[in-house]
C-alpha cells in the first residue's frame, strides 16, 4: 500500500535493527483516515473469503481490525491480555510471548463469540516472529473456527513470522513489508497489497 509506505518513510523511527516505532500514526497516536483506508484495503483483499469475524489482540491491533470489520460488515473481537472481572464465561486461552514487552502473557476471548460456523480474518499492526498471530490462531482452533487469512499492516520481513504462519497453512497479506532496518534506515520489500 503505497500511501502506508510513504507514511512510514516520513514518520517512522528506527529504534534498533529489529524495532520500528510508528507511534505518531499507528501504535499510540492514530491517524483515523489512514487507518480507515488500511481497513478498507484489507477488507478488499479478503472480500471473497466469506469472513464472519475479524479477530485481533489488544491494544494496537484494534485500530486496523475495527476498520477492516466495518468494511466487511462483520463484528470485530479483540483478545484480551489481562482477565477482566466481567469475563465470567467460558474462555478460549493461549499463551503469547510479546516481541516488544519480552514477557509471556495469557490471551483470551470469551467462548461465546467464536464457533465452528465462523470464518475468521486475523488482523494485527505488526508481524515480527508471528507469536501474536499464532496465539490468535490457537484461540480460533479451540473454538473450531476456520482461519481464512492474516492481514498485517507492517511486516518485518527479516524476522520469522511469515514462515511460521505459512507453515501453518494460513495465507498472510501485508500492506507494507520491511526488508531491513539497518543503519537507521527503513528498506522495503514489495508488499502483498
Ligand atoms: P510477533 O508476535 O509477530 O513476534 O510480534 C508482533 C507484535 O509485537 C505486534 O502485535 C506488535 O504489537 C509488536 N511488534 C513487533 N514488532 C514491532 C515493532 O517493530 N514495532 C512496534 N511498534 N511493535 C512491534
Amino acid at each position: 500500500m503505497e500511501e502506508l509506505v510513504r507514511r512510514i518513510q516520513k514518520d517512522g523511527n528506527v529504534l534498533s535493527e529489529g524495532v520500528l516505532k510508528v507511534d505518531s500514526f499507528i501504535t499510540h497516536q492514530v491517524d483515523p483516515d489512514l487507518m480507515k483506508r488500511i481497513g478498507a484495503r484489507l477488507a478488499e483483499v479478503f472480500a471473497k473469503k466469506k469472513i464472519t469475524k475479524v479477530v485481533t489482540i489488544e491494544a494496537s491491533g484494534i485500530g486496523p481490525a475495527i476498520y477492516t470489520a466495518q468494511s466487511l460488515e462483520v463484528p470485530m473481537i479483540f483478545a484480551r491480555k489481562a482477565k477482566s472481572l466481567t469475563m465470567n464465561e467460558e474462555l478460549l486461552t493461549s499463551s503469547v510471548y510479546s516481541f516488544t514487552k519480552q514477557v509471556s502473557s495469557t490471551i483470551s476471548i470469551s467462548r461465546k463469540f467464536l464457533s465452528e460456523q465462523d470464518r475468521v480474518l486475523i488482523v494485527d499492526d505488526f508481524l515480527a516472529n508471528g507469536q501474536a498471530a499464532k496465539g490468535l490462531i490457537e484461540l480460533c482452533q479451540q473454538a473450531g473456527a476456520q482461519v481464512e487469512g492474516i492481514g498485517i499492516v507492517i511486516e518485518k520481513g527479516f524476522q520469522t513470522g511469515r514462515q511460521l504462519l505459512e507453515d501453518m497453512d494460513v495465507p498472510v497479506v501485508s500492506l507494507a513489508r520491511i526488508a531491513s532496518l539497518n543503519d537507521g534506515k527503513v528498506s522495503f520489500k514489495e508488499a502483498d497489497a
